[in-house]
């Protein structure tokens, strides 16, 4: 899998903006993997990238709220009076103009750009490695600071660019078809880690506007956002507010809040919150029509039942058939794809201005389940769409580059365990070779 390896060239990367430094240059030229600025490869490789320096104390400013930053640039010696302003243009040269690194920008004095440099950096998660599928599907696996993973996907279609991106290192809720059920929370995502999935992803699709130009979101490669990758994003809700909020910010990178997709798989009552403070639009993991079944799928499920999640999904502000949920509904083999399912289904749904993704179950190594056969699948997204409910059945993207949702991160980690063996491996051969 690891067939090429790629050397990183360094330089200073800002939209419209690119000089390339000699040695001697700083941490995050380091870092900085060469952008691809050629359209997306339609053929699948792969490639691994070095890790960064540390960041020798330095406070990040990725993830910040705007009163969070300010606060921060005070606390090091920014005079209170020119704090805001500030804010103000460190921001855009962050969210808007990809900006990696101090000296680039320009609009400050250098004595203030060096005061950043010494106390503060902008630190997004590296990516490790990164996979290209035949049909355009990235996906990334990235690494933060801790050393923990996480992956992104970037999903190309014809009127848009969906990135996919993660809230949580595992997840605790076990949901019997996922991939990534299986491996455990380690820990909850920083709002840096999160926002920084994204301008990671516009730094390798080489998405940041020339100066002075700002496409509108449709025509952007990334044009949507999703919270559907690893975690549970209601289990981590501060941090992904926070992030969402960055995103939506007008004068960065200025997601409209129904280009934002947030799955969740039935944290019912956090789905107030989502209303009042994000706003964006709802996903819900839904997947089977009775509490007996889904109790199975969506553990979840024992604690927020179907009832309990519909009724919160009804008081969801704002729905309306422009803005309506998606119900996400997984097609598994005789578990859950039968008519009297897809009946239920929209009995159950009637009155939500909704639409209902089938997807084809994806298989991994060890899957409990197979995939739905295709003519039923037909057969139960038809009942649905005779019912008036849109019942996209979702093509399976990404398969070369092995699309389950986790597996990424699972084989690094097993390729970092059986490199730690065969280490472990040489030095008791070594200890046994020496003399007494
Ligand atoms: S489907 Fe989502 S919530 Fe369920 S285990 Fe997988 S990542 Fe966690």
């Amino acid at each position: 899998m690891f067939a090429v390896d790629e050397r990183i060239e360094p330089r200073i990367r800002i939209a419209g903006f690119q000089s390339t430094l000699g040695s001697g240059s700083t941490e995050s030229e380091e870092t900085m993997p060469k952008s691809n600025s050629s359209p997306i490869p339609a053929r699948a490789d792969v490639k691994t990238f070095p890790l960064a320096a540390p960041n020798r104390g330095r406070v990040n400013l990725v993830g910040m709220t705007r009163p969070t930053m300010r606060k921060a640039l005070v606390a090091k010696g920014t005079p209170e009076a020119k704090a805001k302003m500030r804010v103000a243009q460190i921001w855009q040269w962050i969210y808007q103009k990809g900006a990696r690194e101090f000296q680039c920008m320009t609009n400050l004095a250098k004595e203030y750009r060096n005061f950043l440099q010494e106390n503060f950096s902008i630190a997004v998660p590296e990516i490790t490695r990164r996979l290209v599928s035949s049909d355009g599907t990235r996906k990334y696996l990235l690494r933060i600071t801790d050393g923990n993973e996480i992956e992104t996907v970037y999903i190309p279609d014809v009127d848009r660019g969906t990135l996919c991106i993660s809230s949580q290192v595992g997840c605790t809720l076990n949901c019997s078809f996922c991939y990534t059920g299986t491996q455990p929370l380690v820990r909850n995502l920083a709002p840096a880690e999160i926002v920084g999935q994204i301008l990671v992803a516009r730094d390798d699709l080489d998405e940041w506007p020339e100066p002075g130009r700002h496409p509108k979101n449709e025509t952007r490669l990334v044009s949507n956002i999703v919270l559907m990758g690893m975690g549970e994003p209601l289990y981590n809700f501060d941090n992904v507010r926070d992030a969402v909020l960055i995103a939506m910010d007008n004068e960065g990178i200025s997601f409209s809040k129904r280009r934002i997709t947030l799955s969740t798989s039935g944290v019912a009552p956090m789905l107030a919150r989502v209303g009042e403070e994000i706003g964006c639009r709802l996903a819900i993991s839904l997947h089977a029509t009775t509490d007996n079944v889904r109790d199975k799928l969506v553990p979840i499920n024992r604690k927020w039942n179907i009832e309990a999640l519909m009724k919160a999904i009804r008081e969801y502000p704002e729905l309306s058939n422009s803005d309506r949920v998606t119900f996400e509904y997984v097609m598994i083999k005789g578990v859950n794809d039968s008519l009297d399912d897809a009946h239920r289904l929209v009995r159950m749904i009637r009155g939500i201005p909704s639409k209902v993704n089938l997807i084809p179950f994806n298989e991994w190594p060890g899957a409990p389940y197979e995939r739905s056969d295709p003519e039923q699948i037909r057969k139960f997204a038809h009942v649905v769409f005779r019912a008036g409910y849109a019942s996209p059945v979702r093509t399976p993207r990404g398969e070369d580059i092995m699309a389950a949702c986790g597996q990424l991160k699972s084989d690094s980690v097993k390729l970092r365990r059986s490199l730690r063996t065969a280490r472990e491996d040489r030095q008791a051969l070594a200890n046994s070779m020496r003399p007494n």
